[in-house]
């Protein structure tokens, strides 16, 4: 028989233990289920949380476990692969074939990020191949930086940088510049180093610099690339859950979804959040939600007593 919750939240980074964190004080019946691949994990530190800034990213999520364990939440490892209407409530499945039953599910699944293909960058993401100029600019203030031309918002991306460091090369790769950007570029001091980007250059596990098609070399300290952000909303599209003008899985102000009874917070539904955004929507939602269960625990409450009241 499967296990009985209140809730199941499906994801255990920021997001998801924030809101198991709410629940479990609210005295719910609360499970987490996480597969342990939070998106920011090859980073070192965390940025730009107040009273939390520079800790690693996995020492807050460990923090955070013992925090919700404290209140009686289950922490459960592993993969759901589907959440199914359950008549009442939902059935999430895990991979391996457990199955929980809660009366509503909160998905805070998180996003991955998509690089371009170019050698070197994938081993480097988070160390020195950086997307965040607020999470990672003012470690890298005043060094030498590029930008890569692998996305359409890359040029802008470069003129913000410039906030953070006079040393700015924007390697064009396969983005053909226009007259308008080149003058932006210029304008704000960034060079550009044209021709196709082959491959990063690392020295003694470092970044050295960006090798172009033609063999030049450009010493840069960090690379910053816009990657492509796909969150993990799987189980969410499965549901029926529509999505935004964006393609993103739509949710109100609190996180409800268009299917009554799954919420969600985060990067699955919000791929620009950072830390302490995920952490916050996802409170938000865990408040929503409980009211939510109030509303029908009201209305069992009231049938109850009028069944008793009935036959008296
Ligand atoms: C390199 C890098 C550095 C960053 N640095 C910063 C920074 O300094 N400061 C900052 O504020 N933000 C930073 N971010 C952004 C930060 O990673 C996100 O804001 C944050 O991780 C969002 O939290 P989340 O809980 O929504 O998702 P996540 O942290 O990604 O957590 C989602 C969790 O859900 C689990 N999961 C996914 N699918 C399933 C499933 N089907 N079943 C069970 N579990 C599942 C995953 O394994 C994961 O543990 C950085 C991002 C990157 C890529």
């Amino acid at each position: 028989m499967a296990a009985e919750y209140d809730v199941v939240v499906v994801g255990g980074g920021a997001a998801g233990l924030n809101a198991a964190l709410v629940l479990g004080r609210a005295r719910r019946r609360v499970a987490v289920v996480d597969g342990g691949a939070p998106r920011n994990a090859p980073a070192a530190h965390m940025r730009g949380f107040l009273s939390r800034d520079g800790m690693p990213p996995a020492a807050l999520l460990a923090v955070g476990r013992e925090e919700v364990a404290g209140y009686g939440v289950e922490l459960l490892t592993g993969h759901v692969d589907a959440i199914v209407p359950g008549e009442p409530g939902f059935l999430v499945r895990l991979a391996g074939g457990a199955l929980l039953r809660a009366r509503r599910v909160l998905v805070a699944t998180g996003a991955r990020d998509e690089l371009p293909g170019i050698p070197g960058l994938r081993e480097r993401w988070g160390r020195d191949v950086l997307h965040c100029p607020y999470c990672h600019g003012y470690e890298m203030r005043d060094e030498p930086l590029g930008i890569l031309g692998t996305h359409p918002g890359a040029v802008r991306h470069a003129l913000l940088l410039r906030q953070w460091s006079h040393d700015v090369t924007f390697f064009a790769h396969t983005h053909d510049l226009t007259d308008e950007e080149r003058e932006g570029l210029a304008g704000r001091g960034v060079r550009v180093a044209g021709g196709v980007v082959k491959r990063l250059v690392v020295e003694e596990d470092r970044l050295y610099g960006v090798e172009l098609a033609d063999g030049r070399v450009v010493p840069r300290r960090a690379v910053f690339v816009l990657p492509r952000t796909v969150p993990h909303d799987g189980p969410l599209t499965a549901l029926g859950c529509e999505r935004d003008d964006t393609g993103a899985v739509r949710t109100d102000a609190t996180g409800r979804t268009s299917v009554p009874g799954v919420w969600a917070a985060g990067n699955v539904a919000h791929p620009r959040a950072q830390v302490v955004t995920a952490a916050g929507t996802s409170s938000a939602a865990a408040i929503a939600l409980d009211h939510d269960l109030l509303r029908e625990d009201v209305e069992r409450a009231v049938e109850r007593h009028r069944t008793v009241a009935g036959a008296a």
